[in-house]
């Protein structure tokens, strides 16, 4: 049986003090919802104002990246044990953005995932493909390759710390979604791919969240497929009662 996770991603927004106002205002929209795992994600300089306002909650917090050394002369890293030390449960490592516009790849990726394990932290990791890989049904290539070597080296007892995120590029900050046959093939692949890397149990046991311009009117068909458990959320966990409408879907 997987827990959902309804991770929100709030990107570069949201200053110290209108972050603590969402999560502020969230916390009163979630507080009932049972069974689900709610994680939100400031950016690094308002993490510690949501910290306050989350402690003895039901939602956790994430950071939205990480390094993968611990310390040392890298001027403007932060290493997953501080994040640890700032309040986060969990961070999210390779997304979409930070591989375009940044320069990430599957090798920093599977760095950072080892580096925040090492930490105790659990990793969102992000994968997925553009349009034009889609187009030229490179699709499953695409997948295959983020995971493989995404994951290279992690044990299957060390991926219960590993959340996959399936975020076709296309469908990210877009407004277009994945179909749920879309979403759900996708998602079938990747758990079926982790089954042939590790074994059926682990496989079983991971969750994979979708990704890609989810809203609350959409989040039921997805989440009623079976390989899809849940969703990391951009826009829509910018206002409280978007977000609280998917975590409460
Ligand atoms: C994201 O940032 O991970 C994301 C899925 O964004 P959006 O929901 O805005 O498409």
């Amino acid at each position: 049986m997987r827990t959902p996770v309804i991770a929100g991603n709030w990107k570069l927004f949201k200053k110290q003090a209108d972050a603590a106002d969402l999560v502020t205002a969230l916390i009163p929209l979630v507080k009932d919802a049972v069974g689900v795992e709610i994680v939100v994600a400031p950016v690094f300089t308002s993490l510690s104002a949501v910290r306050e306002k989350i402690r003895g909650t039901n939602i956790k917090l994430s950071a939205q990246n990480c390094y993968w050394e611990e310390e040392g002369a890298f001027t403007g890293e932060i290493a997953p044990g501080m994040i640890k030390d700032a309040g986060c449960s969990h961070v999210i490592i390779g997304h979409s953005e930070r591989r375009q516009y940044f320069g990430e790849t599957n090798e920093t990726v599977n760095k950072k995932i080892k580096a925040a394990l090492k930490a105790g932290l659990v990793s969102l990791l992000c994968i997925g493909e553009t349009l034009a890989q889609r187009e030229a049904e490179k699709t499953f290539d695409i997948l295959r390759s983020q995971v493989t070597d995404g994951l290279a080296g992690i044990t299957a007892v060390e991926l219960a710390a590993i959340i996959i995120a399936y975020e076709p590029v296309w469908a990210i900050g877009t407004g277009k979604t994945a179909s749920d046959d879309q979403a759900q093939e996708a998602h079938a692949f990747i758990r079926g791919l982790v089954a042939e890397l590790y074994d059926q149990a682990t496989a079983d046991a991971i969750r994979i969240l979708y990704g890609g311009s989810v809203k609350p009117e959409n989040v039921k068909g997805l989440m009623s497929r079976p390989d899809i458990d849940g969703a990391l959320v951009g826009g829509a966990s910018l206002k409280a009662d978007s977000f609280a409408g998917i975590v409460n879907f």
